[in-house]
């Protein structure tokens, strides 16, 4: 069996993707786990993206921690003894699966941007020295449990004609050494690059924080509205906030159209926008490494390019 638990549904839906194809190359049953309040239509959701069986593990819970998680996926996993297990990448499936791979003395294999049978064993991918190579590592034992961080897997296409189980199972939660004292949501505005179809990025190029209007000028006429940034923007000069910071550090983004300008392209801003779909570089410095990721380069002062292309834009859009 192949199961798949992420808190996150959307990136449920991608690594189910993931999991309907290692289920089927090795001939398996896969199976997605809910945790928390009973969700029928969530559940019949998960099967119609491919889901054979549907595990419900009612609790009263209505946060995470990691311990309490733990022991529920734990005592799921020593019923239904999947080979694979695949966890969303986010903050809390960060924490639980090598919570769950040191109690079932399993191996782990965290961010992993792809993942194949070969020689019958499970082959994962994943990102090291800040985007300079791959590791492919393979496992040994079982079970075998990898995280898969959001937009590396694209979701199945809705099937509401494939049929699944909804098994519920009312889950005692054992008491825990630690108590949540307080839970604060980050204030973040409304940014949200991670699901941005179109981002104009502006890197230190720019000499003055009022200068930042071009991008949003261009942002607005290409109708994604959406403005990232570099590190040193978000960090250093604090001229927007961090909601916008793109990169290994920051947040890593998956646009069709992203706009680089005023960004030199180091490594570590790369490994953030290199899954995107079409890369435009703005730079005054022909040498400038983003080049080597860019689709297309405009070489040149960003101060007179980026208000022409945006009237060019502006132009074509009527
Ligand atoms: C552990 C670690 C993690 C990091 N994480 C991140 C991260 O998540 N994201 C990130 O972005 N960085 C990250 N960094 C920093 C990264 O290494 C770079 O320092 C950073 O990306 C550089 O930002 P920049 O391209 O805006 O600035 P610079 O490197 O200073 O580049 C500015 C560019 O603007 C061009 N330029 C200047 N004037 C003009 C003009 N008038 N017109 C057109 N072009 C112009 C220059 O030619 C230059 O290429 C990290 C570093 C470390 C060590």
């Amino acid at each position: 069996m192949v199961l798949v638990f992420s808190d996150d549904d959307k990136l449920c839906l991608e690594i189910l993707s993931k999991g309907n194809e290692l289920a089927k190359e090795l001939s398996k049953k896969l199976t997605a786990v809910i945790i928390g309040k009973s969700d029928d239509a969530l559940a019949r959701k998960y099967i119609a993206h491919g889901a054979d069986t549907v595990v419900v593990a009612e609790t009263d819970l209505d946060s995470f921690k990691a311990e309490e998680y733990t022991g529920i996926l734990e005592n799921i996993l020593k019923e239904t003894k999947p080979e694979i297990i695949l966890i969303g990448s986010n903050k809390n499936g960060k924490e639980l699966a090598p919570r769950l791979a040191s109690k079932l003395g399993a191996g782990c294999v965290t961010d992993c941007t792809n993942l194949y049978v070969k020689n019958k064993k499970l082959t994962a991918e994943r990102i090291v020295y800040s985007g300079n190579a791959v590791a492919i590592e393979q496992f040994t034992s079982r079970p075998n449990i990898v995280t898969i961080p959001r937009k590396v897997f694209e979701p199945l296409p809705k099937n509401e004609k494939h049929s699944g189980n909804i098994v519920k199972k009312k889950v005692e939660v054992k008491k825990t050494a630690s108590k949540v004292l307080k839970v604060q949501e980050m204030q973040t505005g409304d940014v949200n690059v991670e699901d941005a179809e179109i981002i104009v990025s502006c890197g230190r190029g720019f000499k003055n924080k009022d200068d930042i209007k071009l991008i949003n000028e261009l942002a607005e006429v290409l109708k994604g509205r959406t403005v990232g940034c570099s590190r040193p923007i978000a960090a250093d000069l604090k001229w927007l906030s961090e909601d916008h910071w793109i990169g290994l550090s920051g947040h890593k983004v998956k646009p069709r159209l992203y706009i680089a300008v005023g960004i030199s392209g180091q490594i570590q801003h790369i490994a953030g926008m290199r899954d995107s779909g079409i890369i435009v570089a703005i730079n005054k410095d022909p040498e400038a490494l983003i080049f080597k990721s860019a689709d297309y380069g405009i070489v040149g002062d960003l101060y007179q390019v980026v208000p022409k292309l945006t009237n060019a834009v502006k132009e074509k859009m009527g």
